[in-house]
């Protein structure tokens, strides 16, 4: 048994409780943050992957559902990285910060209401099994940003992910893309996506109802630096592009670069993991796990 954050002190996992009256269980009111931590075997030392930006996230998050933060920005990233000490990860692990409407009362209210913060964490390694993964397109389209804001994570949203992985799984794919209401490509259920096409990078925007990704930002700001030279573009991308795409890739903070190899049964490039992936994946293994001191804002280091 670990150590979990639960409203303001650090307890036994068995007593980060809540009740089953709960609004944020009855309703999904709250917002949460997915954050890794990679461990150095070389400089025994545990990084946490943009920390700041996690955090930043989150507080934006709970800024667009209309509710306070319990504590500010700093002491939240303070705790996370307490939690990790406290719970004497010597591995790589992601860390789950949840804000989320601490009322047991009747009616789905985001006013006048407590609002509580608990962060877990646990040890994890690669978050799909296999090297390359085979997608469909959803029949589930990605929940608009004016129904349930997807710029964000509010617990709610992940219904939305949820049904549209479970499709997937029941019909033997390993993961759903899904579309806009409009039926441009917004995202994977956890995940953003890139094609490589035509000497092009391309990704849709966070305005195609998906998630501000940290992973996707940093791989963006990876692929415009040295050595690559690759262009970027960023816009929006239609289904059937993606069938005639190079390479396409997922990234995420679970899913880290996890490259796509078919869709909806048709290969994608030659079926196996794409030059511009593997070197983009090499790449943003290097900087989260702490090779490279030139991004060394991006790590916070857990052990002094
Ligand atoms: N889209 C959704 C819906 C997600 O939940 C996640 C995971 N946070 C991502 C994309 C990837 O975003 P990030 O790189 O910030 O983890």
């Amino acid at each position: 048994m670990g150590t979990t954050y639960h409203r303001g002190e650090f307890v036994d996992d068995r007593d980060a409780l809540l009740s089953i009256r709960s609004k944020a269980l009855n309703y999904g009111l709250g917002c949460f943050a997915g954050i890794r931590a990679y461990w150095s075997e070389k400089e025994s030392q545990l990084f946490v992957f943009r920390l700041r930006d996690h955090v930043e996230r989150l507080v934006d998050s709970a800024r667009i559902l209309g509710l306070e933060t319990p504590i500010g920005h700093d002491a939240i990233a303070e705790a996370i990285v307490e939690l990790l000490r406290r719970n004497e990860a010597r591995a790589d692990h992601y860390v789950r910060p949840l804000l989320w409407v601490d009322s047991d009362e009747l009616s789905p209210t985001l006013t006048d209401v407590p609002v509580s913060l608990s962060i877990y964490c646990l040890p994890l390694g690669k978050y799909f099994s296999g090297e390359t993964i085979h997608a469909c397109i959803s029949s589930w389209r990605r929940v608009p940003d004016n129904a349930i804001p997807a710029r964000a994570k509010p617990t709610a949203a992940y219904l939305n992910s949820a049904l549209a992985r479970a499709d997937a799984k029941r019909s033997g794919y390993d993961e759903a893309i899904l579309l806009t209401e409009d039926g441009a490509v917004s995202e994977g259920s956890a995940a953003h996506l890139f094609l490589v096409r035509r000497g092009e990078l391309i990704s849709p925007p966070s305005t195609a109802d998906n998630l501000e990704g940290i992973t996707r930002r940093s791989l963006i700001e990876l692929a415009r630096s040295a050595p690559f030279t690759w262009p970027f573009v960023e816009r929006k991308v239609g289904r059937t592009e993606l069938y005639t795409a190079d390479e396409v890739f997922l990234c995420g903070t679970a899913a880290e670069v996890t490259p796509v190899a078919r869709i909806d049964h048709r290969t994608i490039g030659t079926g196996r993991t794409g030059e511009w992936t593997q070197s983009i994946a090499a790449r943003f293994r290097e900087v989260a796990r702490g090779g490279d001191a030139a991004w060394s804002r991006w790590r916070t280091p857990v052990y002094r």
